[in-house]
């Protein structure tokens, strides 16, 4: 296929397909009349039900013994317990109902027929289910607060335990002492002015959580940033909701639709590395600052409640992740489920982020050609990400890759130093480029940047060509933003910030390059003058 000129050449437009294939009739059982068709597959609502519901076990199930032990027929023994993370949106409405019917109420028509009415499968699987919602109205000036509609919702379903929580938690020292983690670290904070990512201490004391949340917010340089550091704060939180509910396992609603959009809009801000991360990971919490055992539910012994809690972590999973958007409200309207929704991350003055311009882009082509979707998502599943993982990062706690900091400081051509002295009259010397180099390289003092991942190292540095408004422009702007809690702990437990790193093993130390050294890499991409004449 050519990508000419539609209107000259008509094979440059692809092929629209019909909308379903051969019949009208449900594919499956063959008689009745279809209700929904599936990318050109014709369903009856009798059929959609158990294949809904087949998908979402076949994602889910394979990832809930710690040990994953082949196909079916074994009893699903979790290590720990259940937090569905909720947003209010469809997916994660559609997901609750699921989990719920499933695991919860034990309804039967829910169950595999292979194995009898004794299957250990049609016993409770996780004993608490935890419904955790993260409400991120505080960020956006005009927000309307849904905790309460919320609440109502999650009521509806009985045994379900019901954790509201607030982005500014991120900033909370009382919130962070609830979850069992020491607060006795000094107020560090980043100086997000320039490239440099400097860690200084917070020239104030640190601010109450709602204005540090802003403050922070405020110094982030474009909108893609703002939007994709309140979902780290959110993902964050669940995780550390689920460590403190003793929870093996926190499943999210990202439907196939919107798994396409994270991974689109995710390697464009540079997360390809974490690409697997978006369908399935694994996070285990900071050595340094994990909770102290007694704050941790548990009715083991105390040698199995150690030895538990040293290899504690979560699994997050994305159950939805076969079921497209469109099938996520067939079902959330025949099960007649009231889903509260979800307001635009917008403010004054904003342009849409990389996600939201890749979520209505996905969205259209969803419609247009229903297939591409799940191809993307089937390709980017293939994709093996290259390089070694070299610890977590240190805000949004996903693996970061290994050599990040030499390679961005080899292709990065950001800040030009001033011309040298005016010898241009001897034209014979040709000019030797002077080699780029950020004066912040020269400097030793401790950076944020050796503790980043690639995408939250581009987050915070990332700027756009124009100046971008805040969403909280009347916010007291200071020169260092505080940290989310997790990042300060984590600097804090180490007396000699940045300089040295207590454990190797979790985070690579960037190398400082030397002028010489800096100046050998830059030669290697600078052609020679017999090449470029
Ligand atoms: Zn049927
Ligand atoms: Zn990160």
């Amino acid at each position: 296929m050519s990508c000419g000129n539609p209107t000259t050449e008509p094979d440059a437009l692809m092929q629209r397909r019909k909308k379903y294939d051969k019949t009208k009739n449900c594919v499956r059982c063959k008689d009745a009349q279809g209700n929904i068709v599936i990318r050109h597959t014709v369903y009856c609502k009798n059929c959609f039900t158990p294949l809904l519901i087949h998908k979402f076990r076949r994602v889910l199930e394979p990832t809930v013994n710690p040990k994953p032990d082949g196909p079916r027929r074994t009893a699903l023994k979790p290590a720990g317990n259940l937090v569905i993370g909720f947003s209010g949106g469809l997916g994660s409405s559609v997901l609750l109902d699921l989990v719920h019917r499933c695991y919860v109420a034990l309804d039967k028509s829910t169950m595999p027929t292979e194995g009898g009415r004794d299957h250990p499968r049609h016993e409770r699987v996780w004993k608490k289910v935890t419904v955790c919602y993260v409400e991120v109205c505080d960020a956006f000036p005009g927000m309307d607060d849904r905790t309460d509609e919320i609440a109502h919702f999650v009521s509806r379903y009985d045994e379900l335990d019901f954790v509201p929580l607030r982005i500014q938690h991120a900033f909370d020292r009382t919130w962070w002492e609830r979850m069992g983690r020491s607060t006795s670290f000094s107020d560090i904070g980043v100086g997000l002015a320039d490239e440099s990512l400097l860690i200084e201490p917070l020239s104030q004391t640190y601010p109450d959580p709602l204005t540090a949340l802003r403050t922070y917010l405020s110094s982030l340089p474009t909108p893609t940033a703002i939007h994709s550091s309140i979902q780290a704060l959110t993902r964050v939180l669940l995780l550390h909701t689920a460590l403190q509910t003793g929870s093996s396992h926190l499943v999210l609603g990202t439907s196939l639709t919107s798994l396409a959009v994270s991974l689109i809009s995710g390697v464009a801000q540079g997360a390809g590395f974490n690409v697997r991360e978006e369908s399935m990971e694994e996070w285990t919490p900071d050595p340094e600052t994990r909770p102290t055992p007694d704050t941790v539910p548990d009715d083991g012994t105390e040698g199995a409640r150690k030895s538990k809690e040293a290899k504690r972590t979560v699994r997050i999973v994305r159950p939805l992740r076969d079921i497209g958007m469109k099938e996520c409200a067939t079902w959330a309207w025949w099960s007649h489920i009231p889903v509260v929704g979800k307001e635009k991350w917008v403010w004054p003055g904003a342009k849409p982020g990389i996600g939201t311009l890749t979520k209505d882009f996905i969205l259209g082509l969803e419609q247009d050609y229903p297939s591409t979707v799940s191809t993307i998502v089937r390709t980017c599943g293939k994709l093996a990400p290259k390089g070694e993982v070299a610890g977590k990062c240190i805000l949004c706690g996903r693996p970061a890759q290994r050599g990040v900091q030499e390679w961005k400081a080899r292709i990065s051509i950001r800040s030009q130093p001033p011309p040298p002295p005016s010898d241009s009259d001897s034209t014979d010397a040709p000019a030797t480029p002077a080699p780029v180099v950020p004066e912040s390289k020269a400097d030793t003092r401790p950076s944020l940047t050796p503790y980043l991942c690639y995408p939250c190292h581009t987050t915070l540095t990332s700027r756009s060509a124009r100046p971008v408004p805040s969403p909280w422009p009347d916010t007291a702007h200071s020169s260092v933003a505080p940290l989310p809690v997790w990042t300060e702990a984590r600097l804090g437990t180490h007396a000699d910030v940045g300089v040295s790193v207590a454990d190797e093993e979790e985070i690579a130390v960037a190398k400082k390059m030397g002028q010489e050294e800096m100046k050998g890499i830059v030669n290697e991409f600078l052609l020679d003058d017999e090449e470029a004449s």
